[in-house]
């Protein structure tokens, strides 16, 4: 019964007043019938369009169809923020091994009963006034998903519809749970060839009678589709590829035809061509349209991917389908040609704007190439594009052809360049916020650029990533960094003017990759940051208004909601993400314990808590004998940098990691190696056997490569405290 609310509770004082005993009991017994019968979890299309008047509710992943991430509540506000304090938190941590995973959804809060995903794909069920847990999901998704993750086990939220919750896990299923008790109601595979590396990290949509759902790996090499399943039985109702696959194959849909016109009838088929759609959608339940990104290409390199024509379509694209028939209405494509995963993934907001004197529906997307899009949504039509930081790949967008004026700078075919955006973009999949109140967009912004060079010539292994070039992060070599206003590692929250196509205000941040935006009618702005604080901003001037310290870095977005007249301020804490490998300067991961907790916060609460300081690595205990000579632990070293660096470090100078560090692995570990390397013991906790590409001998020059490690550790510790 923990799960029903307590819809009764409003009329309490009208019961109270009655005179009439009998018609109180009846009416009281009316409400208890109505509550035993509430199925919980009722959003539905007539709510989502009424959400102005269901102030308290957070329907889906930006509260309601348009994706905004603003609350019209204002209980909360400049006059008593400073009052915000702590009202419960609830441990989200992993079951599943010691590495803590980074958490990317926002809670949804339906009715009293709050919905969000975890790492591994999880979803819990909690009190949304006490964080009392009403049930958890656990998928038990394969552990080998690590390996074919780029970005960590993380997923960015579940879809509730009419008392059901779908989740997609990382393995590739989409789920239907009965949102009041958890059960699996149905299960559907949407990966269409296992062989190869793709994930899921995002949200599903419900679109009209569909679930719709992409996925991610076009780092690997895959070809991108999303899938769409009907609600209530999980069939596949159509399934909508991205790029076309080899012409000689044939076109799944007449889509691909047209694409196909613009990639080289020589095109490298076999990696994938990339395209996933593997982050923001949205659903405009009254032009009955959904429309997704789609990501970078694969390879990056137009040279190896599509030498003749390389628009390739639908690569960085932002898409309109009709949910009913799977058909395209419109697509846009923001980046033509490719080749500096500049994904069109970011979160899509809707919105009705007045410009030029007219009012629009609008499509709004902060891309990761650096430029703001505003499309009409009906037609697909560019009504500006502006860039929200520095770029230099191009000179600006034209209005006349949609098409972007690309510099000579862009091109690293011939010598690597310094490129802004870099990889991670303007902006990633951290939520941004638009609120009417302001008029403004909230983006948690990047200015970064990475020096980007091609890999000398290409060839698709399975099971690697694919890319064909490489992209680093600063410091920049000094020959590389003629005209650039700066090489640093640079994020900010930026308020930006979608019509005036400027910066309202913008607070530099010495952190980076921090959170996801909540704007709210409070005229307050909320955003997590990775050095482990939740800020309270001024939504028109950007002043700090509250800083709260939880110590766990944050990456999501935060949502808000009201119950019995109390505003709450809900958010995933919890870092990693795209920068699992290579936690970054001002990160609180590399100072505090990264535990993974969903923190509430309401007015006149208590303290929130910091997480622990963390202990300096211990210098391990145990030196070696390597039996092996020079030549194979020099293999072991190359072995270690194709195979494990990627999550376990190494790449990187200094770079805190949310994996463990193999230079101190224990010695049980080592003892061990063999069955966790190649045997899979670890395979539940994230670390996948390698045996389809390392033999044993291989594996133990790796092993070789470590304890030499190890002992260099241990040696440099020793002479510089040679008293131990
Ligand atoms: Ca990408």
């Amino acid at each position: 019964m923990g799960v029903v609310p307590k819809p009764c509770g409003a009329s309490g004082g009208v019961l109270m007043a009655a005179r009439n005993l009998i018609l109180s009991l009846t009416a009281a017994l009316l409400c208890w019938l109505s509550v035993a019968s509430a199925d919980p979890a009722q959003v539905n299309r007539d709510r989502l369009l009424g959400a102005a008047s269901e102030p308290g509710q957070w329907f889906s992943r930006g509260r309601d169809w348009t994706g905004q991430f603003y609350s019209p509540l204002d209980r909360i506000n400049a006059s008593n923020v400073t009052r915000l304090g702590f009202a419960w938190e609830y441990d989200a941590g992993t079951r599943r091994g010691r590495v803590q995973r980074g958490l990317e959804a926002t809670p949804i809060v339906v009715d009293g009963v709050m919905y969000v995903s975890l790492a591994w794909s999880e979803v819990v069920a909690l009190d949304a006034r006490t964080g009392t847990e009403l049930w958890r999901y656990d998928p038990k998704a394969d552990g080998a998903s690590d390996r074919r993750a780029c970005c960590d086990v993380v997923n960015r939220g579940v879809a509730v519809w009419q008392s059901r919750v779908y989740i997609a896990t990382i393995d590739g299923y989409l789920a239907a749970l009965d949102a009041k008790t958890g059960r699996e109601i149905w299960r559907a595979d949407t990966f269409t060839d296992r062989t190869r590396s793709n994930t899921i990290t995002g949200a599903p949509q419900v679109a009209g009678h569909v679930v719709v759902i992409g996925n991610g790996g076009s780092e690997f090499g895959v070809r991108g589709y999303v899938s769409a399943f009907d609600v209530d039985s999980g069939a596949l109702r159509w399934r909508f590829y991205t790029v076309p696959g080899d012409p000689r194959r044939g076109y799944e849909h007449p889509e691909l035809r047209m694409a196909a016109k613009t990639w080289d009838a020589n095109s490298d088929w076999l990696t994938g061509g990339g395209g996933s759609a593997w982050d923001g959608m949205a659903y405009d339940p009254r032009l009955n349209l959904v429309y997704f990104g789609t990501g970078n290409s694969n390879p990056y390199p137009t040279w190896f991917r599509s030498p003749q024509r390389t628009d390739n379509l639908f690569l960085a694209s932002i898409l309109a389908v009709n949910p009913d028939t799977g058909r395209l209405k419109w697509y846009y494509q923001t980046t033509p040609g490719e080749m500096w995963d500049y994904d069109a993934t970011q979160p899509l907001v809707l919105a009705d704007l007045k410009i030029g004197g007219r009012m629009r529906q609008v499509l709004m997307q902060a891309n990761k190439n650096g430029f703001f899009y505003v499309l009409d949504r009906a037609s697909g039509k560019l009504l500006s594009a502006k860039n929200y930081v520095y770029v230099n790949w191009a000179t600006g967008v034209s209005l006349a052809t949609g098409r972007p004026m690309v510099t000579a700078q862009s091109s690293y075919k011939d010598k690597p360049k310094l490129i802004f955006p870099g990889q991670v973009g303007g902006h990633n999949w951290h939520p941004m916020s638009y609120s009417p109140q302001t008029g403004l967009v909230y983006i948690p912004a990047i200015d970064t650029p990475m020096l980007f060079s091609t890999a000398p010539s290409y060839e698709y292994r399975p099971g690697e990533f694919n890319m064909g070039a490489a992209g680093a992060f600063p410091p920049v070599p000094d020959e590389y960094r003629q005209g650039a206003p700066h090489t640093e590692m640079r994020a900010m929250l930026l308020a930006w003017d979608p019509v005036g196509q400027r910066a309202a205000w913008q607070i530099p941040q010495s952190s980076y990759y921090n959170g996801g935006v909540l704007s709210t009618a409070g005229e307050l702005v909320f955003q997590g940051t990775s050095s482990g604080h939740l800020v309270v901003y001024a939504a028109r001037t950007g002043q700090v208004l509250k800083d709260i310290e939880v110590g766990t870095g944050i990456m999501a977005a935060p949502s808000a909601y009201e119950l019995d007249g109390q505003e709450y301020v809900a958010v995933l804490a919890g870092f990693g993400g795209g920068l699992q490998k290579m936690f970054p300067p001002g990160a609180a991961a590399r100072t505090h314990r990264n535990e993974s907790r969903l923190i509430v916060f309401k007015l006149d609460g208590g303290a929130t808590r910091v997480t622990a300081l963390l202990e300096p690595p211990a210098i391990p205990e145990q030196r070696y004998a390597v039996s092996a000579d020079a030549d194979t632990i020099a293999g072991g070293k190359t072995l270690y940098m194709t195979h494990c660096a990627r999550c376990h470090g190494g790449f990187w100078e200094d770079a805190a990691s949310g994996y463990p560090d193999l230079k101190r692995m224990s010695a049980a570990a080592h003892a061990a190696f063999d069955s966790i390397v190649i045997d899979g013991a670890l395979r539940n906790a994230g670390m996948a056997s390698f045996q389809d590409v390392l033999s044993r001998d291989q594996a133990h020059a790796i092993q070789a490569y470590l304890q030499t490690e190890t002992n260099r550790l241990i040696d440099a510790a020793q002479a510089a405290h040679p008293t131990h």
